[in-house]
């Protein structure tokens, strides 16, 4: 898998420019992304971008750069705004609703502008003190007005790992009880406090499905702003495929696909469906389908 260029610009050289949101809402030429309740507004696969003085009541943040160079601004307006005109073409969509229907460029800014609204209306008080903060960096950071700490938009890491045979012939999957028992993905759990990726990966996959890796590589991440994940995407080899079992609570069945059994479900055929095509999940199990498709 090629390492994915950032498509957005997002203009971090401004942030440090004293009042720059005051000046860029003043400009006619800024253009704004309105993100509600983790929902955009989008037409034709592209997010709205509407002038500043048709958002009513918001918090403010620098998004970065339009290809053609125009700023974008994020207005994170709050649940019961409804003061925008929607037009009859435009819908409002959140991340899951347009997975795979969007991309690049659009994508980053989508996920960039759900992340950035969701700490910007759900952390306004200082966790040290409780006090309150006010918005620095364009609002790409808060610094608290009682005890004077900083604190920054956080991203939690999470790993996702596609588990394949010592032959590299089959792949290990799992049923996320949450699924019904039709859906078969990669594994994947939180790192937790002090804890490497590699050692998360270790733990999460010996406690779901009962294997021991004996090799770990990184492939891609993703960022999943529910509320704000970066999903760490890795490939292993198992060790001893013998003792793959569910482990009954998260895991309901752990199973075995070949590579002609995932190339039929990737075709929508069976046996069993597998993770949306905007997913790190299905990225992981094509990366691998692929060695040797
Ligand atoms: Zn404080």
């Amino acid at each position: 898998m090629t390492i994915q260029r950032p498509s957005l610009d997002r203009a971090a050289e401004l942030r440090e420019e004293p009042d720059v949101l005051v000046r860029l809402r003043d400009d006619p030429t800024t253009r704004v992304v309105v993100v509600r309740e983790g929902r955009v507004r989008v037409v034709d696969s592209a997010l709205v971008r509407v002038a500043p003085d048709a958002v009513g009541a918001a918090t403010w943040a620098l998004l970065g750069r339009d290809a053609d160079g125009t700023v974008l601004l994020l207005a994170a307006a709050p649940p019961e705004t409804d003061a925008l005109d929607t037009a009859p073409d435009e819908i409002w969509l959140g991340l899951r609703d347009l997975g795979g229907r969007i991309d690049g460029r659009e994508s980053e800014l989508l996920i960039s502008a759900i992340a950035l609204a969701g700490w910007l209306q759900d952390a306004a008080f200082c966790p040290t003190c409780g006090g309150e903060t006010e918005l620095r960096q364009a609002g790409w950071s808060r610094r608290c007005l009682v005890c004077g700490r900083q604190h920054f938009p956080r991203t939690d890491p999470a790993v996702i790992v596609a588990v394949e045979s010592r032959d590299g012939e089959r792949l290990l999957l799992g049923a996320n009880a949450n699924w019904g028992g039709r859906m078969f993905s990669c594994f994947a759990g939180f790192t937790e406090a002090g804890e490497s990726l590699e050692s998360t990966a270790y733990r999460e996959i010996e406690e779901e499905s009962g294997v021991r890796l004996s090799a770990l590589r990184y492939v891609s991440s993703q960022p999943w702003p529910f509320p704000r994940s970066l999903m760490v995407g890795f490939r292993a080899v198992v060790d001893d495929e013998s003792t793959a079992r569910a482990d009954g609570e998260e895991i309901i069945e752990v199973r075995w696909f070949t590579r002609a059994e995932i190339g039929s479900a990737l075709a929508g055929d069976g046996p069993v469906g597998l993770p949306g095509p905007a997913s790190i999940a299905r990225a992981l199990i094509l990366d691998w389908y692929e060695d040797k498709a």
